[in-house]
């Protein structure tokens, strides 16, 4: 195999068997998990609770260094783990757990990429509207060596075409992490709707979802933690680069599927093209919030070719996988049901990107002129 693994990954792990089934004397191991300072990175630690929390209002705050994870500012290093969504761990088993968490500042306001605090503002504004989002992550697997997992050392695989959804070990690369993966989430509870294999070799899909308001955010985060955190047991790397492989190989996006209430009842078609109509004038706003780095990412990735827009035009099409915004072909045929924002890059935060599409579709009015590009 090409692709070379982590050293801990080779390390026994019929040994580590046996000290995961002690018993642990009544207490719990909860493990915290926050977004770090880069605004796609995770990270987290772990402590040992007196008895098993039966919600997250059990758990309490904790803190950690921020000058480690390029969060701090100035000498004031410790910031704030508020804990906001408590999971089962698939790793260490019940009844330990897994909690996401906001970050804070010293000062107790939101860290620079807790985009959480603000999205959760808005999630709360719209809240009538019971809005419904499903996001799909593509992910590319790689060895630690850098190169995607599993391909030839020098050269390249046969071009595109035969790993879509593919099955046989000549084109699905990878698909234990896939597997394990998707028994960890459902272990957990995290909504996760299904998996597949995408067009380049080494790349993967799962999706999270139907979610409603801030819990998009929280469940695909966790989500991408496991992913992580499964790779490190195989000692291979996930990665969310939007184009991971340059030239005629297609890129990682984030796909987000969107829908109100009024949109998923009889008739919900014309509730679908009024949001478009206002994404339409909006589209520069958007890309903006689509990855960490305001468009700079994903202007790699939506060129216009390989099932992507151009990132500087805004279109909308049914069944058009080549749009911005597409409308799937079952939701034209009965008029109702939800959209597809094919436009955030697989690395975007999604508070950031759930945030700003519910802000333009429902907050904000017809009339408004906001940049455009
Ligand atoms: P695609 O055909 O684009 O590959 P997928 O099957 O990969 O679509 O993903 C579909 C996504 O749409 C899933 O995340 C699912 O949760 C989400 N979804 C399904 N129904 C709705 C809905 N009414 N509103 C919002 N999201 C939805
Ligand atoms: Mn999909
Ligand atoms: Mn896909
Ligand atoms: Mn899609």
């Amino acid at each position: 195999m090409a692709s070379s693994v982590s050293v801990s990954s080779r390390l026994n792990k019929a040994v580590l068997q046996r000290y995961l089934s002690l018993p642990q004397q009544g207490k719990t191991q909860v493990t915290y998990i926050w977004i770090d300072g880069t605004g796609e990175g995770l990270r987290s630690k772990t402590r040992t609770l007196d008895s098993e929390p039966k919600s997250v209002e059990d758990i309490p705050e904790w803190n950690f260094d921020g000058s480690s994870t390029y969060q701090a500012e100035g000498s004031n290093s410790d910031m704030y783990l508020i804990p906001v969504c408590m999971f089962k761990d698939p790793f260490t088993l019940d009844p330990n757990k897994l909690v996401l968490c906001e970050v804070l500042k010293y000062n107790r306001l939101p860290a620079e990429t807790n985009h959480r605090n603000s999205c959760n503002k808005v999630m709360e504004a719209v809240k009538e509207q019971h809005l419904w989002f499903g996001m799909e992550q593509e992910y590319t697997l790689f060895g630690t060596d850098g190169h995607p997992y599993g391909w030839p050392a020098n050269g390249f695989p046969a071009p595109q075409g035969p790993y879509y959804c593919s099955v046989g070990a000549n084109n699905a690369y990878g698909r234990d992490v896939v597997e394990c993966h998707y028994k960890a989430c459902l272990y957990a509870g995290i909504k996760i709707y299904g998996t597949n294999a995408e067009v380049m070799p080494a790349q993967w899909e799962f999706q999270i979802g139907p979610c409603e308001g801030i819990e998009m955010g929280d469940h695909l985060w966790v989500a991408r933690f496991l992913l992580h955190r499964v790779c490190e047991d195989f000692g291979i790397i996930a990665t969310m680069d939007p184009k991971p492989m340059k030239g005629n190989w297609n890129g990682a996006g984030c796909h987000t599927n969107v829908s109100t209430k009024e949109m998923r009842e009889e008739g919900g078609l014309q509730y679908i093209e009024q949001a478009i109509e206002k994404l339409s004038k909006n589209h520069a706003e958007h890309i903006c919030m689509y990855d960490p780095h305001k468009g700079q990412d994903n202007i790699r990735r939506l060129t216009g070719i390989h099932e992507t827009s151009s990132i500087h035009d805004f279109s909308a099409g049914v069944a058009n996988r080549g749009a911005s915004i597409r409308i799937p072909r079952h939701v034209g045929q009965e008029k109702r049901g939800y959209f597809e924002d094919r436009r955030p890059a697989a690395n975007c935060d999604p508070y950031a990107v759930t945030k700003v599409i519910a802000s333009t579709c429902i907050l904000s009015t017809d009339n408004n002129t906001q940049s455009q590009q």
